[in-house]
């Protein structure tokens, strides 16, 4: 890390501690729930109710939280920390808070008279902040106190807060320095957020050309004769967006707000391209305005699904759109390559799909001086903020700037001149300069020098293209951080584990052991693993080569086993899934560093199976470790539980709430920077003289009476119709393993029996029909068979 600048200084000298949400409404209440998450009291403010409780509305705000699907909180013990409170009788001592945040109506008005409120009671450090999606900080604080003034800045949340990592932070036309980079600070290190600064302009950055998207959208349906469901087919993952593509999205967003956005967009910037189109009119006329109400773009009718027609103005069954020439493009799983293979196909809807991107790209270099001072800072909001897996801008460069032309001169879409032509040598909008990710500048007139992109700490992509691996296979690939630390990658589809990887994890430790201060295991991709390979499985099953499976199973044992005795610290890093096998890496590292947004568990029992990578042996372990002076019997049971019941952590932080995590782990802060404070984790692990745990030679297992407790619980279960026969079976296995197989109470074992027990009844279970038929029904539907 460099040096830390004056004004870093501040924003570590005075921490955000305390906040205050004023608004509990969608944004106020999850904004407050994510804060009080990341362990920031917090006062949830809204008007008093007119009679009974005065706290009534923020309460109920409160109270909805726990509804809410996905859940806006870590963990529900973060609800301690929110106080409803009102406008009238809590607003002295909600001014002190260190950071204000107003969510009340998007109306200038109550926003100003809020204000003139607070700032009678505001502490001398508090910061005051705006939720605001699009009302300009300079008329919102025009009333302020000059000093309130430098304090009032907009931390423009995204909906889900949780789950979407944008904020955009918007200086008003006197804030200081210092407030800019405490509540930076604040949302990198403490919300996990990437604040990205954008300038004080209508609807910011994201909105301003996510809602350009969706109205160029529509026009682009019209005029090129799409239906809803064909357009929905092109705006989806074949450009690297969400699922739901245009029109489902807005029918989640819902009709209703939609067009408010577009009639505000409208009004701020007449010239563009912001109307509401008449089928969407139509729509709102009728009030179907979208999921909410069961009826929007689409509906479920009687006869089935059924979506609109834009011109005819009324339902019809719904379609599937196909594109036939597109059939090759979608397949490509790398995006930069499909988007460069989608501007070299022709047809219907290729030209539709190409004809969107470049105006969207156009668009989006068009405002960008207006509205940000960094192009990478315009790619960030649209893929934290929009789900966009690649911003506008990159997008050109994967396309490049010939084919890009083309179509933008085909339809007339302008471009400015400045984001095509060269600048230093290279037409692409990033470049790497000794590792260093420079972009082109932002400007109005002809291209000048490239700016560095932010750095948001280490990236592998980045890596990727100026490194050479240490080690590389086909599905994962050994690199070097630099300081003497090793990172392996896992890049296999869904980072499933087979041979291949299982060795790479073994070849890696021996590097690490030989050449290195320790070994990170983490990547970048879409989730961390999602477990074994099971296809392999099932094939040796069906061929009767139980001794392949049984070497396959020991393959993953001696990975654990690796990753937990090895001479240097490895950390396994998580994000996202860590599932069965993922899981089982995590818990047989010293050190873990998670994502907070991990979703781990034990999951085999799901396809049949059980956790014979070292799993069942580590629960055991560490449940047995626990019950010194307790109650065995619970502790195991705990942990049985959590295997047999496939349970999955939600966070990281219920991770450890479960039992899957102990002290040894941390959840890092950033998910930006999760694999710098892996590397730093390591680095810090050797440089305090490491030494790898000392073998367990001496587990006192329960034998028969865990055996007893575990089958009379089962029976139970099975006669209430919660599990099947093969439930129960599979459950019986692992129940067997945690007893220590059929011995007495008090036995000693050590670590290899236990693992031996998990591949004997590994192997047993695989050899059922039921189990095949789980893991079968697994690979060609991908959700589990209860048989
Ligand atoms: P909402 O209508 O769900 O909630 C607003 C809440 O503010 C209500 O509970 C209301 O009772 C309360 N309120 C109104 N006037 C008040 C006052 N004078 N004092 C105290 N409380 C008052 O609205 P929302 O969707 O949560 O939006 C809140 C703000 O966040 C708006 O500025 C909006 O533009 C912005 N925003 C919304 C989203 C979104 O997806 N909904 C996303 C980003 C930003």
């Amino acid at each position: 890390m460099t040096s830390s600048t004056p004004t870093e200084n501040l924003a570590s000298a005075s921490p955000i501690r305390t906040a205050a949400v004023v608004g509990s409404g969608i944004m106020g209440a999850q904004i407050a729930a994510h804060l009080a998450s990341c362990g920031i009291a917090v006062w949830l403010l809204d008007l008093p109710a007119k009679e009974g409780d005065r706290n009534a509305t923020s309460a109920k705000g409160k109270a909805g939280l726990r509804k809410i699907k996905p859940s806006p909180f870590y963990s529900e013990e973060a609800l301690a920390l929110i106080r409803p409170g009102n406008t009238e009788d809590h607003i002295e001592e909600a001014a002190k808070s260190d950071w204000i945040i107003e969510a009340i109506v998007e109306q200038p008005g109550p926003k100003q008279e809020l204000f003139a409120n607070l700032e009678k009671f505001m502490g001398p450090s508090s910061i005051l902040a705006t939720n605001t999606s699009g009302i300009p900080l300079r008329e919102l604080g025009k009333n302020l106190g000059a000093d309130v003034r430098k304090r009032f800045i907009g931390t423009h949340f995204f909906n889900p807060p949780r789950y979407l990592r944008l904020v955009e932070v918007i200086r008003g036309p006197e804030t200081s320095d210092a407030t800019v980079a405490r509540i930076s600070h604040v949302l990198d290190q403490v919300l996990g957020k990437t604040p990205v600064p954008a300038f004080d302009s209508p609807a910011f950055i994201a909105n301003r050309i996510g809602v350009h998207a969706m109205v160029m959208t529509m026009q682009v349906t019209r005029e090129m004769g799409l239906s809803i469901e064909a357009v929905d087919t092109l705006t989806g993952p074949l450009m690297g967006r969400p699922k739901t593509g245009t029109y489902r999205l807005a029918d989640l967003v819902g009709l209703d707000t939609l067009v408010h956005i577009i009639n505000g967009l409208h009004q701020a910037f007449p010239d563009e391209i912001f109307a509401v189109d008449n089928g969407l009119q139509h729509l709102i006329d009728n009030k179907w305005i979208g999921k909410k109400v069961g009826s929007g773009f689409y509906r479920k009718a009687a006869a089935g699904l059924e979506s609109f027609d834009l011109d005819k103005l009324e339902y019809r069954p719904q379609e599937k759109a196909r594109f036939e020439e597109l059939k090759g493009v979608m397949k490509e799983d790398d995006l930069a390559k499909k988007l460069a293979k989608l501007f070299r196909t022709e047809g219907k809807g290729a030209e539709a799909a190409k004809r969107m991107l470049a105006e969207s790209i156009a668009y989006a270099a068009t405002v960008a001086p207006a509205i940000t001072d960094n192009l990478a800072f315009v790619d960030e909001a649209m893929e934290l903020g929009f789900g966009w897996e690649m911003g506008p801008f990159k997008i050109l460069d994967a396309v490049g700037v010939e084919a890009f032309k083309a179509v933008a001169d085909k339809y007339n879409i302008a471009t400015p001149a400045w984001l095509l032509a060269p600048s230093e040598g290279s037409a692409s909008v990033y470049h790497l300069d000794k590792g260093l990710r420079k972009v082109k500048q932002v400007s109005e007139g002809r291209a000048a020098k490239r700016a560095p992109a932010p750095p948001r700490g280490f990236n592998l992509k980045l890596h990727r293209e100026s490194h050479k691996p240490v080690i590389a296979s086909e599905d994962a690939t050994l690199w070097d951080m630099g300081d003497e630390i090793l990172l392996l990658e896992f890049h296999s589809k869904m980072n499933t584990q087979g041979a291949i990887s299982l060795n790479m994890i073994l070849k890696s430790v021996d590097k690490a052991a030989s050449s290195a201060r320790g070994l990170v295991i983490g990547n970048q991709g879409a989730h961390f693993c999602a477990g074994a390979n099971i296809a392999m499985l099932l094939l040796d099953a069906a061929a009767g080569e139980y001794e392949n499976i049984d070497a396959a199973v020991k393959l993953f044992q001696d990975a654990s086993m690796a990753i937990k005795y090895a001479p240097v610290p490895v950390v396994v890093s998580p994000h996202n899934m860590a599932l069965g096998g993922g899981c089982e890496f995590v818990l047989h590292s010293n050190r873990p560093v998670l994502a907070p947004e991990t979703y781990m568990g034990l999951v085999e029992v799901g396809v049949g199976l059980l956790p014979a990578g070292g799993g069942t042996k580590e629960l055991t372990i560490r449940a047995m470790d626990k019950s010194r002076g307790g109650i065995a019997l619970n502790h195991l049971a705990k942990a049985f539980e959590l295997i047999a019941m496939a349970k999955v952590s939600t966070s990281a932080r219920e991770a450890f709430d479960m039992g899957l995590m102990d002290k040894r782990a941390l959840i890092a802060n950033n998910e930006n920077t999760r694999l710098d404070q892996a590397k730093a984790e390591a680095l810090a692990l050797s440089r305090t003289g490491y030494r790898p745990p000392a073998p367990v030679r001496q587990v006192e297992v329960l034998g028969s009476e865990a055996m007893a407790a575990f089958t009379a619980a089962l029976y139970l279960m099975r006669e209430a119709g919660f599990a099947s026969e093969h439930d129960e079976r599979i459950s019986l296995a692992v129940g067997r393993i945690m007893a220590g197989g059929g011995v007495s109470p008090g036995t000693v074992v050590d670590e290899q029996y236990l693992l031996d027990l998990e591949r004997e009844e590994f192997l047993k279970l695989m050899g059922t029909k039921k189990t095949q038929e789980r893991v079968e029904h697994m690979l060609k539907k991908g959700k589990p068979l209860r048989n």
